[in-house]
């Protein structure tokens, strides 16, 4: 077992230059974190509560952890689960589930109850509506190593063989008991539209799924449906105020301690906030996207705390969601409403440049100096006026490439890789 809290303590107190990794270990191992509560560090977490009627998960890992879950499990109490509760229904929380009520099939116990937010079920559902292009973003997201080694699914199907609904849904509250613990279940959006976090007055501590992850919100995501970064920093505030003394999230490391946690809380939710006033304030005065996007910004020092870092998600991803969410899509720019295809344009700007390779060249002095914004247009551009060309898909695959690894978080990491790799493909390809 891992003194979990003595590390965050030692993390937040002191702050960090540790390597992400540090705080989101994925082992599959079992630390107690208080009597009677334990916590299983795998992607996501699995949080445990004894109760005098079995034990209260809240997730299950994904499917490919469901067996290391119940080992672990089981390495620390042989109870009955008598409950299992979904803090959302993202894959990685969900799809250990099957593990685990499995087991209790095969040991002839009572099937744990599963409890989750009436959301959930229809995520499901619309995981079999966009199945091909769930694995494919999540494959770009998470990149070729990321695959294999958190396995979302395989590259047929998204997410576990079989999802298990909850079968006791709620709206907006829920109270809950096992044996002598009583939990509260809050619904909030965040993440996603469907998460709860749970209220455990008795041990003054809070659940708190994805709210809190060791990393900047994944309230941006370039690739995935809307976030609520608004409802995401009210939930973490109406968390604060009930001064909770234990903090249990679904990744990352747990945090102990009334003011520790009260701080963390409240610069998560101060960051969000000042996004989502930023940008509305920007929005009301009429400016377009694009304005908005090279304007807000958040201080260094919040970005360097080691629960901020951007390592995931990032904030100018975050700003396009607040548009999205209380704009539409289109972006100010009247080209951009019904615009040409962006071969024709490439086209006629290679023309006026005097052809693909003049692109080329500039492209790659651009990302040369570091400009990799403009760089990537113009290497973009030139892969797209000319898509035969061996010269124009090398100088992209070398500027994606130069740009992923000037870059911190994953979902830019992930897309420009993929970019560079199906370019140096094209440019290395052997053919008379
Ligand atoms: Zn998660």
């Amino acid at each position: 077992m891992a003194d979990l809290i003595g590390l965050s303590s030692k993390y937040i107190d002191e702050g960090s230059k540790e390597a992400p990794v540090a705080f989101n270990r994925i082992n599959g191992e079992l630390s107690e974190v208080a009597d009677g509560i334990a916590m299983i560090e795998a992607f996501s977490h699995v949080v445990l509560f004894k109760s005098a009627d079995g034990l209260v998960l809240f997730d299950t890992s994904l499917e490919s952890f469901g067996g290391q879950v119940v080992k672990a499990m089981r390495g620390w109490t042989d109870d009955p689960v008598r409950a299992i509760a979904y803090t959302h229904g993202h894959v990685d929380h969900v799809g250990g589930a099957g593990a685990i009520v499995q087991e209790a099939a095969d040991r002839r116990r009572t099937r744990p109850q599963v409890i989750g937010h009436e959301n959930v079920a229809p995520r499901f559902h619309r995981y079999h509506l966009t199945n091909g292009y769930n694995a494919a973003i999540n494959m770009r997201q998470f990149g070729g190593a990321g695959r294999s080694m958190i396995k979302l699914g395989d590259t047929e199907r998204f997410g576990p063989k079989a999802w298990i609904e909850p079968d006791t849904e709620f709206s907006d509250r829920m109270g809950f008991a096992a044996g002598d613990l009583r939990f509260e279940l809050r619904h909030a959006r965040g993440e996603t539209d469907d998460h709860l976090w749970a209220w455990l007055p008795s041990r003054k501590a809070v659940v708190v799924g994805d709210f809190l992850t060791w990393v900047f919100p994944n309230a941006g995501n370039p690739q995935k449906v809307q976030r609520y970064p608004l409802d995401w920093a009210a939930a973490l505030h109406e968390m604060a105020a009930l001064e909770p003394e234990l903090l249990l999230p679904a990744h990352g490391l747990p945090i102990a301690g009334r003011t520790r946690i009260a701080g963390v809380l409240d610069d998560i939710a101060g960051a969000l906030e000042s996004l989502c006033k930023q940008t509305l304030e920007l929005m009301n005065s009429g400016a377009r996207l694009d304005q908005i996007v090279h304007t807000v910004r958040l201080p260094n020092e919040i970005l360097e705390k080691p629960y901020l870092r951007p390592v995931y998600d990032e904030p100018e991803f975050v700003v396009r969601n607040i548009w999205r969410q209380f704009g539409g899509w289109y972006d100010g720019n009247p080209s951009h409403l019904k615009p040409a295809e962006d071969a024709r344009v490439a086209k006629e700007v290679a023309q006026l440049a005097g052809g693909v390779d003049a692109l080329a060249i500039r492209a790659r002095e651009l990302s040369q100096a570091g400009d990799h914004r403009l760089a990537c247009h113009l290497a973009e551009m030139a892969a797209l006026a000319e898509p035969d060309s061996k010269n124009a898909h090398a100088a992209r695959a070398e500027v994606y490439e130069k740009r992923m690894a000037s870059e911190l978080s994953l979902m830019s990491r992930g897309i420009y890789g993929q970019a560079a790799r199906t370019s140096r493909e094209k440019a290395e390809r052997n053919e008379p």
